[in-house]
């Protein structure tokens, strides 16, 4: 069997990405994500186990300690890990699994997957970022502005993913990553297919 796929997924806040892959998901089957462990305290409509793993600084504390997190990071004065058993199990198993980091976890997750795909995904402009994080209504001006000062550092890391899509129309955004997803499935750099 065909190993899965590993999709990483980078997008200053505001960007739209979660939308895009709310999309994606619908439309591919056999995507997964891989649901990391945070001390954000959850929005409203976002679910433990689904969204996140809320946890305490003890509790995230004691995950660093026993090894549990692949690679984890402090970003806007929350952290932010990824589980360390999940991903490899299911790229086992053959399941593609997206994961959704920022640009130093990214790099992190590259040099342990070197064969994973990664993708940063771009709003169209600083304004239209600034737009969507106020009408999002859950950020506070400081954090507004926090993450603004983040996404600008940020986008100057492009250049290290594989694919960058501009978010400049959520349809256009999606077929881009599906056709990424697409053609990526059918690289022999993730193995040649066997035939009778
Ligand atoms: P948010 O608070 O908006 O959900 O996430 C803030 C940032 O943390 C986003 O860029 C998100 O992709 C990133 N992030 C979420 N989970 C992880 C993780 O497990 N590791 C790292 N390094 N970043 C993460």
């Amino acid at each position: 069997m065909n190993k899965g796929l590993l999709i990483v997924v980078s997008a200053p806040a505001g960007s739209g990405k979660d939308t895009i892959l709310e999309c994606a998901f619908k439309s591919c089957n056999n995507l997964n994500y891989s649901v990391s462990a945070t001390t954000r305290a959850a929005r409203p409509g976002e679910e433990e186990g689904v969204h996140y793993f809320f946890k305490t600084r003890e509790e995230f504390a004691r995950l660093i300690e026993n090894n549990q997190l692949l690679e984890y990071t402090e970003y806007a004065g929350n952290l932010y890990g990824t589980p360390r058993e999940y991903i490899p199990k299911m790229l086992e198993a053959g399941k593609n699994v997206v994961l959704k980091i920022e640009v130093e976890g990214a790099a992190n997750i590259k040099k342990l997957f070197p064969d994973c795909v990664s993708v940063f995904i771009l709003p169209p402009s600083f304004a239209e970022l600034e737009r969507r994080l106020r009408k999002r209504g859950t950020e506070t001006e400081e954090t507004i502005k926090k993450r603004v000062g983040i996404a600008k550092i940020e986008m100057s890391f492009v250049k290290n993913y594989d694919y960058v899509i501009i978010n400049e129309n959520l349809d256009d955004a999606v077929k881009d990553f599906i056709a990424i997803i697409e053609a990526e499935k059918l690289s022999t750099k993730h193995g040649i297919p066997v035939i009778g």
